[in-house]
């Protein structure tokens, strides 16, 4: 037993006997980016497809029959062409051939609603379940939560890497230990901010999130995004932990005529903030190159915007010059450090945002302990 006490391949292989003739379901992440032209579909990017590899062809060198199945797209509850499985099953048949894919999970609406027709339906002549589904194991959808209570059941290899990396930054991280959040709405990661502060020796907050605590602290904002009713909840959190606590020195944003500007932490009226300033970018770069352990989630500022993508890209840089040990949680982060070119800098791009989030802030997630009960969880 690994990590977490949850199953691994190995756990499910003694459990079963042998794997050789066995049918076994593999919950996948193929939720891929899709590019449509006309009634073509295609596939941007196969990275979700090559990551569950390593499972699927441990399973087939051990003689099993494998059955995946995946969510893609929000089809809300019935079939609909535009999230066919189609284009992904044709790259699929490309690198693992003989590899099955059901069609797109929720095509059902019992698949978000953990409905018990739906498990029975997905272990129908199967022998044994893996989720390899880090992105999609935050939620108790049917096919996440269900089979294990049913079938023997493991985690694949890239649920066990997400796990054993992400689970020690909440217990035995290197220190010092450094998260930089950021991102634009600061009620999705409260939670996560909450729990970093009893562990992390300093968490630098970006993005639009930033404006939030400068309103806590009576600031001006201008026209900058923010949330009100959160206000409180981020004063409260200033009060716990000033000193842990960095937020940015200067910001780039908009003035009222729409002209690029570097303010200071109190924004004129009509001003509106969005990236981190240099002064900030250098001092957050310097809190992470003194980490020994970095966690980053969220961008700096607008960075789809050039013109605000300078923070972003200096948290970034120093991400990817640290001699530290570094994680960066999926969603926005993964992409902007794949735009600059330095994904290959890190040592862990987890493949779900917020399920990366939710398990450093909880220490587990639904489709974790579904696995770790197994079939005593019934009922
Ligand atoms: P999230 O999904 O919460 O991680 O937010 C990511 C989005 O936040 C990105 O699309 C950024 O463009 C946006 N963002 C970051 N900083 C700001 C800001 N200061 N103002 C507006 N949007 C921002």
């Amino acid at each position: 037993m690994s990590a977490g006490g949850i199953p691994t391949l190995e756990d499910l292989e003694t459990e079963l006997g042998s794997l050789a003739g066995k049918r076994i379901l593999v919950r996948t992440d193929f939720n891929t980016p899709l590019e449509r032209e006309g009634d073509d579909v295609r596939i941007t990017d196969d990275f979700r497809i090559r990551a569950a590899l390593p499972t699927l062809q441990w399973l087939q060198e051990r003689g099993a029959t494998v059955v995946t199945a995946s969510h893609l797209g929000r089809p809300e509850g019935r079939p609909d062409p535009r999230y066919s499985m189609e284009p992904v099953r044709v790259r699929l048949g490309e690198l693992a051939p003989g590899v099955e894919l059901l069609e797109n999970l929720r095509f059902d609406p019992g698949e978000e609603g953990n409905d018990d027709a739906v498990i029975a339906g997905l272990v129908e002549g199967i022998d044994g379940y893996v989720n390899d589904a880090f992105g999609a194991s935050h939620r108790a959808h049917a096919s996440i939560v269900g089979p294990p209570r049913r079938v023997p059941s493991a985690m694949g290899r890239l649920l066990q890497r997400e796990v054993e990396i992400l689970l020690p930054l909440r217990t035995a991280p290197k220190r010092p230990f450094v998260a930089v959040l950021g991102g634009a709405k600061v009620s999705d990661k409260l939670g996560v901010i909450g729990a970093l502060l009893d562990t992390v020796d300093a968490l630098a907050i970006g993005g639009a999130m930033c404006f939030t605590f400068f309103a806590a602290q009576g600031h001006s904002i201008g026209d900058s995004l923010f949330e009100p009713d959160q206000v409180g909840t981020c004063r409260g959190l200033l009060e716990r932990a000033a000193e842990a606590i960095h937020l940015p020195s200067d910001i780039v944003g908009l003035t009222a005529e729409g002209e690029v500007a570097t303010f200071g932490t109190r924004l004129p009226e009509g001003a509106k903030g969005l990236d981190i300033g240099p002064g900030s970018a250098a001092e957050f770069g310097d809190v992470v190159m003194e980490a020994r352990t970095v966690f980053w989630n969220g961008p700096m500022g607008m960075f789809e915007d050039e013109r605000f993508a300078a923070g972003t890209r200096a948290v970034a840089q120093a991400v990817a010059n640290t001699k530290a040990f570094t994680v960066v949680g999926g969603g926005d982060s993964a992409a902007a450090l794949a735009a600059f070119g330095l994904d290959d800098d890190v040592d862990h791009v987890s493949t779900g945002g917020g399920a990366s989030l939710e398990l450093l802030e909880l220490g587990d997630l639904p489709g974790l302990a579904a696995l770790r009960e197994g079939r005593s969880g019934d009922g």
